[in-house]
């Protein structure tokens, strides 16, 4: 590799978020130096691989943690890589129809499923109220146990026959595979690693352990990291990264798909789910788990030095940690979440939330998910001193944007790339053909 290079775009990381705006560079837009970095030797392995995320295309149908105009954000932003999977990657299997459903327990949950079902089905032709007898159909260990049925009352939102799976680390190499075919010119540098990023003349300069890229714009899809790379260029200060990691349990193959359960609003991150593993389809893998670790990557001890950059300890982070403590579920939720961390007990704690989706679950059958499991790189604004769910962008105005991408982001990953083309093309000067963009990937 030369010592030094030049490029029009730098893309720094090749999770789904980069490998999708390399893509959609490569085909909707005129900027042709198109290079991304990446430091591991192969593209997708932190939080975009099959094994650190939960594998759902999320529409908002079922979860009961997004408002309505969330949803239907999301709901967007789905159809666009369904669009991409379905039309310009036809051949290569990349999603996977299940059937998926959000399950009311008790009368409090039922009656509001019932109401969201009302608000929600206008909005989703597919979407379906399931009495107990389908829910019985659909999935006959979510209402029998030793034969009998469960005595709570029991409904459940949701649909039959969409695409509910990705694995996305098979998708991000579709997108860098159609990258190149679109532009003979795209170039990836796998174990490459950006150090820093410099403003430079009208530009900027990224220096990697390997060499240095002369560059008209960067977008940085770094994950964690990328809270990292802006503080060094005196971005996002006010900002800390506070990564929560999620863990997972599998079972023998229980569930014929995904079983959602309904939201305690009070709580920051999604309730569990229970879902069919595309690596493991034997198994059924319950999950995720709610746990703040010191690292930036799961199961990476090394990236506790990232984590110690960007964590910023101080007074008000401090604030916004204690403020969650203050509140008696929230606190609850927190402990319980550490505790299902905890060799020894943990699988006897978490069945307990498993049964809520399979009643008649036995300790015996549960098991931890060894080697599974990602970090959400939520941010804490410090300046409001309070938690920020969903994506992050530090777009800075000048032609360097950097990403930060908990849940949704990998359903997200095409809707983020159209956002940033926007502003590079505007910033370089080039064109994004928006309206080919659309027609191929937003259209019915
Ligand atoms: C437990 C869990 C469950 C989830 N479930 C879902 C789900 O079901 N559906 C969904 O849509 N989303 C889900 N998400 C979120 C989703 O996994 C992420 O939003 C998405 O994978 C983020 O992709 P990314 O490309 O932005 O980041 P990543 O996949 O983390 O990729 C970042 C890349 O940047 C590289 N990198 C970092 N620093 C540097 C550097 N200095 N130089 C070069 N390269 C660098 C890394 O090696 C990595 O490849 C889940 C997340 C978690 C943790």
């Amino acid at each position: 590799m030369a010592r030094q290079q030049t490029a029009d775009l730098v893309i720094i990381g090749g999770g789904i978020s980069g490998t999708a705006l390399l893509f959609a560079a490569a085909r909707y837009s005129t900027i042709r130096r198109l290079v991304l970095i990446e430091k591991y030797p192969a593209l997708a392995q932190v939080n975009s691989a099959a094994t650190h995320n939960s594998q759902t295309l999320h529409c908002g149908d079922i979860e009961t943690n997004y408002t309505l105009v969330k949803a239907l954000a999301v709901k967007r932003a789905a159809g666009l890589v369904a669009n991409y999977a379905m039309r310009l990657a036809a051949d290569e299997d990349l999603l996977h129809r299940y059937s998926k459903m959000v399950l009311g327990v008790g009368p409090e949950e039922c009656t509001r499923l019932r109401a969201r079902f009302r608000e929600f089905a206008p909005h989703y032709p597919w979407l379906r109220l399931f009495e107990v007898s389908e829910i019985a159909r659909l999935e006959p260990h979510v209402v029998f146990a030793h034969g009998r049925s469960r005595p709570e009352e029991l409904v459940a939102c949701g649909a039959e026959h969409e695409h509910t799976a990705a694995n996305f680390a098979a998708l991000a190499n579709s997108f860098a595979t159609h990258a190149r075919i679109e532009n003979p010119d795209v170039q990836i540098h796998l174990n490459t690693r950006a150090l820093h990023v410099r403003a430079s003349g009208h530009g900027f300069e990224v220096e990697t352990n390997h060499n240095t890229i002369m560059t008209g714009a960067v977008v940085v899809s770094a994950g964690g990291h990328s809270l990292f790379l802006a503080q060094q260029m005196g971005y996002g200060r006010e900002f800390s990264c506070l990564p929560v990691a999620g863990s997972f349990y599998f079972t023998p193959k229980r569930l014929n798909g995904k079983v959602y359960t309904v939201q305690n609003d009070k709580l920051p991150f999604a309730a569990i789910h229970g879902d069919p593993d595309l690596l493991m389809g034997d198994a059924t893998r319950f999950g995720p788990t709610a746990l703040i670790l010191p690292e930036l990557e799961r199961y990476h001890l090394a990236s506790t030095v990232d984590f110690l950059r960007v964590v910023r300890f101080d007074t008000a982070l401090l604030a916004v940690l204690a403020d969650m403590f203050i509140d008696a579920d929230v606190r609850r939720y927190i402990i319980k979440n550490m505790l299902f961390e905890l060799p020894g007990i943990r699988r006897r704690l978490f069945l307990r939330d498993a049964r809520k989706i399979i009643p008649g679950l036995n300790l015996s059958e549960l098991r931890f998910a060894k080697g599974f499991g990602g970090l959400r790189p939520q941010l804490v604004d410090r300046r409001e001193k309070k938690l920020l769910m969903g994506e992050a962008k530090i777009d800075t105005g000048l032609g360097v944007i950097f990403n930060m991408t908990p849940s949704p982001g990998a359903t997200s990953c095409l809707d983020n790339a159209e956002q940033d083309l926007r502003i590079v093309t505007r910033h370089l000067g080039a064109t994004f053909d928006e309206a080919r963009f659309r027609a191929e990937l937003e259209a019915a």
